[in-house]
């Protein structure tokens, strides 16, 4: 699994952020993905923060 942050439209509240640092890291008031695939134990988290999204700019591909 793996995902990607629509940079552009990220607000920045670091969300994704709080749900799933194993994902998630924020880097010049941006969230950005850690690494290229989504770790196994990481999955769920990582799906809910893509839901929670404000502004669902998080894809699963
Ligand atoms: S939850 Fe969405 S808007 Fe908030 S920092 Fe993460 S990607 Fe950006």
């Amino acid at each position: 699994m793996k995902v990607t942050i629509d940079a552009d439209a990220c607000i920045g509240c670091s969300l994704c952020v709080s749900t799933c640092p194993e994902v998630y890291k924020m880097e010049d008031d941006k969230a950005v993905v850690i690494g290229s695939v989504v770790p196994k134990g990481a999955e769920d988290t990582c799906k809910k923060a893509v839901e929670d999204c404000p502004v669902t700019v998080i894809v699963i591909s």
